[in-house]
């Protein structure tokens, strides 16, 4: 049989296929661990100049001077990271498959594109204006009623480039403190907990969801995500369904696609989305039965994508700063480990731990025993301990 016979059978799964990862931090590493069983070899694209993924070939390129032998390399393109400029991702784009395409890193660059988007679609944000001077950031807050959140156009994650503003007083020092020319005021939502859904489209454009996962935050980064999350309705479910697959659809997007929510009384309201896997999907490594990362990988490469399904209940810690008592961690029967040989530093993720347990109390039990041997992880406090 010659190879053109062979590849419109379309049996992509015996080729072997390099794929390119725009980024080089642990999200690269995990797509890379999941891939490695599909027989796919990884090489990163790292314009930060601190690459951390730890294994693959990583290409350094703070200027942009290699972009070349980056693509002699590889056969398609998908990212880990989406803090990169536009213009690198289309100039990909024209020699090679880069999945998903540029316009949704475009999109998930930018609050005010992405809120624009969500508007067009139906899928509810918090109200919001855009700012540009301190002026302008005091009539928005005067617009909207404070408390709001005034949020760095573009750039910001784990909640770095924001502040808080209880009164429109409160302006021009949140302007200066931001110290970004360009500004997403929102007004502050009351919500009862943060939730995600992930989801996944393929190339023939079937899509699967992941159950929900809750989500706790801590200085404005993520230190437990519990999944499923516990008391979701099926009506709050398939709206969340619902925005996110308008939003895949619309991108012609292929890949996971990670949509935060705050679940309020009058529903869902969208914060923001990611256009890559997320850590409110690690819980997925043991506790799905196909991980957010092979799931990604199978998208990209045109396979099949795996079952969604949880294998009981997880919740994910977070290892930030410091890592801890690790040793003590591995003894526990119910959790599972994953470093990212990262140095501690202050806020730095250097990995997490997947607990899974039977029932929801088993699992409150757990995490709170797993988090005495991280110092530094918040109270344990989510929908399960409240009440
Ligand atoms: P973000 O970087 O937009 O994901 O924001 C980080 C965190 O700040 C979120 O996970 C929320 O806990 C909180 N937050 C962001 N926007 C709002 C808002 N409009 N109202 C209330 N809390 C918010």
């Amino acid at each position: 049989m010659t190879n053109s016979r062979l590849n419109t059978s379309g049996k992509a799964g015996s080729a072997p296929m390099t794929i390119g990862v725009l980024g080089a931090g642990q999200l690269g590493r995990m797509l890379a661990l999941a891939g490695y069983p599909l027989a796919k070899s990884f090489v990163f694209y790292d314009m930060s100049g601190s690459p951390s993924a730890g294994l693959g070939e990583v290409i350094v390129d703070r200027e942009g001077k290699y972009l070349d032998d980056f693509l002699a390399r590889v056969d398609r393109v998908t990212y880990e990271f989406e803090h990169l400029p536009v213009e690198v991702a289309e100039r990909i784009a024209q020699h090679k498959p880069v999945y998903p395409a540029p316009r949704a890193l475009q999109v998930c660059q930018n609050r005010e594109a992405e809120k624009t988007l969500f508007g067009e679609l139906g899928i509810p944000t918090p109200e919001w204006r855009i700012a540009d001077s301190a002026e302008s950031l005091q009539a928005a807050a005067e617009a909207l009623g404070c408390p709001v959140v005034a949020k760095s156009n573009t750039e910001g994650y784990d909640g770095k480039g924001q502040a808080v503003l209880k009164s429109p007083a409160e302006a021009a020092e949140a302007w200066k403190a931001i110290g970004h020319s360009r500004l997403m005021v929102e007004k502050f939502v009351t919500f009862s907990r943060e939730i995600s859904i992930i989801a996944v489209r393929a190339i023939d454009g079937n899509v699967v969801f992941y159950p929900m996962a809750e989500n706790v935050h801590h200085e404005g980064i993520l230190r437990y995500s519990i999944a499923p999350a516990p008391g979701i309705s099926g009506d709050l479910e398939a709206q969340a369904h619902r925005y996110i697959k308008s939003l895949l659809n619309e991108l012609d997007y292929v890949g996971v696609l990670t949509l935060e929510l705050f679940v309020t009384a009058d529903g869902l309201v969208a914060n923001e989305m990611a256009p890559r896997v997320h850590n409110s999907g690690h819980w997925t490594i043991e506790g799905a039965k196909t991980s957010q990362f092979e799931n990604h990988v199978r998208a990209v490469s045109g396979h099949p994508l795996g079952a969604t399904d949880a294998r009981g209940l997880s919740c994910m810690i977070n290892i930030i700063a410091e890592h801890g008592d690790t040793d003590r961690i591995l003894e526990l029967p119910y959790t599972h480990l994953h470093l990212y040989g990262k140095g501690e530093r202050p806020g730095r993720k250097l990995g997490h731990v997947n607990v899974l347990a039977d029932s929801y109390d088993e699992l409150k039990w757990r995490v709170r025993n797993c988090a005495s041997f991280l110092p530094g992880s918040p109270e344990f406090s989510c929908s399960l301990t409240k009440g």
